[in-house]
């Protein structure tokens, strides 16, 4: 019997076969000796009916596929034009190979490692480099909120707004890959600049025209966006419409109306935005607005669906330039407005024949943004922090130890570690997609919302580890403006409760399920006898697919996974084994409950949140061990992959379980978890002697720390705060030996001798030599540099307070 199950697991077995060897086996159970008669005649009964009623398509179609047909029918939700265009946007890549119970290993490890190009690579070690070393953060923040001039013309003179432009309209046709390395090392010192950079370069006015503007457009606006002398802001969101940013009340009625001089066809519009980047300072507004035609002037329906515009920030009636004041961050921001503003078709994106397709335009546009900015700023978060607070857990001493040995602060240290891998891992695969011309959006979402939830957690621990040094702002304090602008990483481009509730396992189910679309076309075919048709031959499909996952799941589970496929052996690939296992697992647990509560689904956002966990986290498994490949397997960073993989799988079975036991019906929940996790839930989080390895890293200079953080910026000026780290770290490193010493012979510094003078005292007592104090010495100047916070005089506090209220 087992065998049979390994067999349907394994392999793809035509149903006749199946039912023959099924047939053969149960000939010989119900012969042996001991089986009664009567429990041989249930069986065969068991077996042999719903065997034909399958096999039979005539009988199948009139027992099972029609009335599951009508029901179907009667319970599918209806789904709006935007919730359609949100759905079908973009396309699927890997996810739907996990999604679908059976990852083919072999494609994953085949996807292209990113690599730079030689220009890229210059660009980022040139004038990325030469930005970040000109950025004063707190300048920016406290003194002045708002870019310095020589920062502005700087990114404008180099091309930063151009990533995305192609060379032949002046601009940069960076990769993926480069775009996002740029934005990350920007970000790693600048969470505002990096802001102002990545906001022209994702979704907006140089993405839409260059998919959608005509040539005209492209060729006025795209070389002024790639050299800055047009700055541009998207307007999408407004008080009404937040995240429903479909529901949106602003108005284009078309009409007749004055430009340059002559009467035209145009639009007459009306809007209030809030919360636009960039916005504020923009001589070029992205907008987006419903279009009506109560005239009848293009000749045909009233309302004519969203549509979005390019309108100059100078056009007559327009209202923009007010600040808001987002958490101290001081990348430009803010409302605007317009009254009867009149502007001509040919403002309109891609031209008039463009009206009404601009949700479609937005969503299509969407993913690429979606899984580079954001994303990147997560990177980068976790990268500064893995890096400085790793420095800083080694130099800062309390009880005569380094804060980072303690266990408690290990714990902290191991989850910025793991989790910077993984968001790397989850960047480097995505960014791949991307390079190769997907645009998956399940895969984008999924990147948006967790490098930001991860970003949050790694800032949270990275506070926790500085203690009151990461609390007192001022120009030394390195994390505390990143800890401030974590809630809009978490708010922008898709809320993240939000997506994970509702975007990611919606989109992922419709676009990744292999059957589903086929059966809901087939439901709401206008044909009846082709509906009934395509119906079964997906519902066919869909059960052997059922029933497949069913048997690998309990198969891979109850072997410990040691049955599932794996590109390797090793401790490694055991982690392909188990990732294998929870595929399945999603696989069969998703198929129940789509079944059980069909269009209900759209309203069971806990469950949806869960699936989407499930989902997300099997990604980011399986991004971990690919970038281990694609690294070379450096033996250094095996903590790291076993940490971030043991905490994606936790996260895995923890999301089936939560699953199972709010399963929409109890009883087949409680059946399904004894098949799914027959052995119960195996998986631990990483242990504490992984923890302790993975912390260790951070806390000392090596090839794992610097692979780690590869990518931001540190400075190697000692009197900028990163370079006095990076300079203790090794001072207090070069000194601890000689501590070490002075501690076992009990010689350390009493509290009523300065520090020098116990050198001294030291010196004389031939217990150091003249060089071990000298490296002592540099060892506490360096701590001290490093460990102090900014204070300042109170009128000083209190003349900022008064200016910055004068600018916001
Ligand atoms: C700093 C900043 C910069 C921005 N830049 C731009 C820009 O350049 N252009 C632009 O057009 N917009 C911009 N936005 C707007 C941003 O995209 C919106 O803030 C976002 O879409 C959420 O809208 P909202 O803030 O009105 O929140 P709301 O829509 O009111 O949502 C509030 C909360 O409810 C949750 N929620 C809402 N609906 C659901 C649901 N169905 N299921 C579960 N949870 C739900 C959300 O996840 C969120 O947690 C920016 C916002 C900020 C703060």
């Amino acid at each position: 019997m087992f065998a049979l199950l390994f067999a349907i697991a394994r392999y793809t077995i035509r149903f006749r076969i199946l039912a023959i060897a099924t047939a053969a086996f149960l000939l010989i159970f119900t012969l042996a000796d001991g089986f009664s008669f009567a429990w041989g005649a249930v069986v065969w009964v068991v077996f042999l009916l719903p065997t034909i009623i399958l096999g039979h398509s005539e009988i199948r179609q009139n027992i099972i596929s029609n009335p599951l047909l009508k029901r179907v029918k009667t319970v599918l939700p209806p789904m709006s034009d935007t919730e359609r265009d949100a759905i079908e946007a973009g396309s699927v890549w890997w996810e739907s190979e996990l999604f679908r119970g059976a990852p083919d290993w072999g494609k994953l490890l085949h996807y292209k490692t990113p690599v730079l190009s030689r220009e890229e690579k210059a660009f980022i070690d040139g004038p990325v480099d030469q930005l970040c070393a000109m950025i004063d953060d707190w300048d920016i923040t406290h003194n002045r909120m708002d870019l310095p001039e020589e920062i502005w013309t700087f990114l404008k003179q180099h091309c930063f707004f151009g990533m995305i432009i192609p060379k032949k309209y002046g601009g940069l046709e960076f990769s993926a890959y480069a775009h996002s390395c740029v934005v990350m090392k920007v970000s790693s010192r600048s969470v505002s600049v990096g802001v102002t950079v990545m906001v022209p370069n994702s979704l907006g006015p140089a993405e839409l025209l260059l998919h959608y503007g005509t040539q005209a457009q492209q060729d006025h606006y795209l070389p002024r966006l790639a050299d800055g002398r047009e700055i541009p802001c998207f307007a999408l969101t407004g008080p009404d419409a937040g995240s429903d940013a479909g529901s949106l009340p602003d108005t284009g009625v078309v009409c007749k109306g004055k430009f340059e001089g002559k009467q035209v066809l145009g639009l007459k519009l009306n809007w209030e935005k809030r919360y636009i980047t960039l916005g504020p300072v923009a001589t070029v507004l992205g907008l987006a607005f419903k279009v009506y035609d109560p005239d009848g002037l293009l000749g045909g329906e009233v309302d004519l669906g969203i549509t979005c515009a390019l309108i100059p920030a100078n056009t007559q009636g327009v209202e923009i330039g007010n600040r808001h004041f987002p958490l101290n961050a001081a990348f430009q921001n803010g409302p605007n407005k317009g009254r009867d503003v009149f502007i001509p078709m040919e403002y309109l994106i891609g031209g008039q024949e463009n009206i009404g397709r601009g949700w479609r335009m937005l969503m299509e546009s969407l993913s690429a943004g979606r899984g580079i900015s954001l994303p990147a700023l997560g990177a980068a978060a976790g990268k500064s922090s893995a890096r400085l607070t790793g420095a800083y857990a080694r130099i800062r001493k309390q009880f005569n130890t380094s804060i980072g040995k303690f266990e408690g602060v290990e714990e902290a240290l191991a989850r910025i570690g793991g989790l910077t891998y993984l968001m790397e891992a989850g960047r480097l695969l995505t960014v791949s997609a991307l390079d190769s011309g997907e645009k998956p959006s399940v895969i984008t979402a999924i990147l948006k919302y967790h490098n930001t939830e991860k970003m949050r957690q790694v800032i949270n621990d990275s506070m926790d580890i500085h203690g009151g040094r990461g609390i007192c702002m001022g120009p030394s304090n390195y994390i505390g403006r990143a800890y401030q602008a974590v809630p809009v990483g978490i708010t922008v481009e898709g809320a993240n409760i939000l997506t994970r509730s509702m975007i990611i396992f919606g989109q992922g189910a419709i676009r990744c399920h292999p059957y589903l679309v086929r059966e809901m076309d087939a439901a709401t075919s206008e044909d009846e006898a082709i509906g009934q048709q395509e119906f079964d031959s997906a519902l066919v499909g869909h059960l052997g697919y059922f029933v497949k996952n069913l048997c690998r799941a309990f198969v891979y589970s109850i072997s410990g996974s040691h049955l599932a496929e794996s590109p390797m052996s090793g401790r490694i690939g055991a982690y392909y084994q188990r990732l294998g296992q929870m595929s399945a697992a999603f696989a069969v647990t998703t198929d129940l409950v789509l079944m059980i509560l069909g269009g209900a689904f759209k309203r069971k956002e806990k469950l949806s949140g869960r699936f989407a966990d499930a989902l997300s986290y099997m990604f980011y498994a399986s991004a971990v061990l690919k970038k281990f490949e694609d690294d070379g397997r450096p033996r250094l960073d095996i903590p790291l992959v076993e940490w971030s993989a043991k905490y994606c799988l936790y996260q895995i079975q923890m999301a089936l379980d939560e699953i199972l036991r709010n399963f929409p019906i109890k009883w087949l929940g409680l059946l399904v978890r004894v098949v799914l996790f027959p052995l119960g839930l195996s998986l631990r989080q990483p242990n504490d002697s992984l923890s302790h390895r993975v912390a260790a890293l951070l806390i000392k200079p090596g090839e794992a720390r610097d692979r780690l953080t590869q990518g931001i910026f540190i400075s190697d000026d000692e009197n900028d705060i990163t370079g006095c780290l990076e300079d203790a770290l090794l001072k207090v490193i070069r000194a601890e030996p000689i501590e070490r010493r002075l501690r076992a012979n009990h010689q350390m510094k009493s509290d009523l001798q300065t520090y020098q003078q116990w050198l001294d005292d030291l010196l004389g007592l031939d217990l150091l030599t003249v060089k071990e104090v000298e490296i002592l010495r540099q060892a506490q100047a360096a701590t001290r540099k490093v460990i102090m916070v900014d204070d300042f005089e109170p009128q000083e506090i209190a003349q900022v307070k008064k200016s910055n209220r004068k600018v916001a």
